[in-house]
């Protein structure tokens, strides 16, 4: 890891004078759509990280020529807090998204954010906005760290400015039921030596466009395949992807193409520790689609912290579609209960992977 140059600053905090919380309808939330009354920002500008801050929400002001609008270096994070009975605070293995933001930074040429800050910064916003973290299994804070380039130039080169910020925003848990997913054979999201790996604003944008030929289709999703060959299933939309074959679950090893999600590896270490067998190699389309033919594809689920686990009901490859069986005690059940459960603070953590917020 690079030195991640900070000035020693006391973290500046200014409460807001007027909360929002009592317009909001948290019965009736769109995802993403509403944020709590204060943000974590901190900007970097001659070769250090300043003071950072914790305001009140609001918008930015950014010249047009800041190089975030014409070169898209701009990465995020994705992290959810849970509010336990006894009203106590936990975020899931916050530490995944600290390494992670700054292994994105790395790829995009920004520079790390320090660790120290990270923690602090977080805490003490969650501790600010305390009461937009609903208790109840079907509430949660969606966290969005993330780094923009605001050095005003539009010339073709790294940024020598960012502006690193934090905006929460409450959510409640969805199920968008069975989704129905299309393989890839024209479009990729990322190819070797690019940015698939980096939490990377512009992975986002490159993938919109297939995603709205599948939706024209009757799919919601595309299932990312290798930018090569078209031969080996990587990613679900914006999730990893795993593949319930009699009993063995197969899952993609993480790779320059593969981002390495905190879900992933959590499911991967609870299904050892359940005795559910795992298998991490690349994965072929046409062994899938044989297991399919067999009746021995039985399940089919995308992986990500925004709804853990996203059951698959059918796909499409080649213009060929296959319905998934329903069955009884799915590993996806058994593993979406697991990991909320844990996450939520209904069972033992024996992993150590829950964090409470001071
Ligand atoms: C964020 C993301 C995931 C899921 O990562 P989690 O850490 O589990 O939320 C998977 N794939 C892509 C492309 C992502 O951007």
């Amino acid at each position: 890891m690079r030195k991640q140059y900070r000035l020693t600053m006391a973290l500046h905090i200014e409460k807001t004078t007027k909360s929002k919380i009592s317009e909001v309808d948290f019965n009736n939330l769109t995802f993403g759509k509403i944020f709590t009354d204060h943000m974590f920002e901190c900007d970097y500008e001659n070769g250090a990280w300043q003071t950072p801050q914790i305001v009140p929400y609001h918008p930015l002001i950014l010249d047009p020529s800041a190089k975030v609008f014409h070169y898209g270096q701009a990465i995020f994070e994705g992290m959810k807090a849970y509010k336990d009975d006894n009203d106590a605070i936990w975020l899931f293995r916050p530490d995944q998204n600290q390494e992670r933001i700054n292994k994105s930074a790395e790829r995009l040429d920004m520079p790390a954010f320090p660790k120290d800050l990270f923690f602090e910064g977080l805490n003490e916003l969650l501790k600010l906005d305390k009461d937009w973290v609903k208790k109840g299994q079907d509430n949660a804070l969606y966290i969005r760290p993330f780094i923009i380039a605001t050095e005003l130039c539009v010339s073709a080169s790294t940024s020598n400015k960012y502006k690193f910020m934090i905006i929460c925003s409450p959510v409640q848990s969805y199920y968008t039921g069975e989704v129905k997913v299309v393989f890839a054979d024209k479009y990729s999201r990322s190819a070797n030596g690019g940015v698939g790996a980096a939490k990377a604003a512009g992975n986002y944008a490159g993938s919109f466009y297939p995603t709205k030929l599948a939706n024209q289709q009757g799919f919601q999703q595309v299932v990312w395949t290798d930018s090569c060959t078209h031969e080996f299933l990587e990613e679900a939309g914006v999730m990893n992807v795993f593949f319930r074959v009699n009993d063995t679950l197969l899952t993609a090893p993480v790779s320059e193409r593969i981002l390495d999600g905190v879900t992933r590896k959590s499911i991967i270490q609870f299904c050892e520790d359940k005795g559910i067998k795992v298998e991490v190699r690349p994965v072929k389309v046409t062994e899938i689609v044989e297991a399919a033919r067999k009746g021995e594809l039985l399940e089919m689920f995308g992986a990500g912290t925004a709804a853990v686990v996203s059951v698959i009901g059918a796909f499409s490859n080649k213009g060929e579609n296959f319905e998934l069986p329903k069955v009884e005690n799915s590993f996806a059940t058994i593993i979406k209960k697991g990991i909320t459960d844990i996450q939520r603070k209904k069972t033992e953590d024996k992993f150590g992977w829950t964090y409470r917020v001071k």
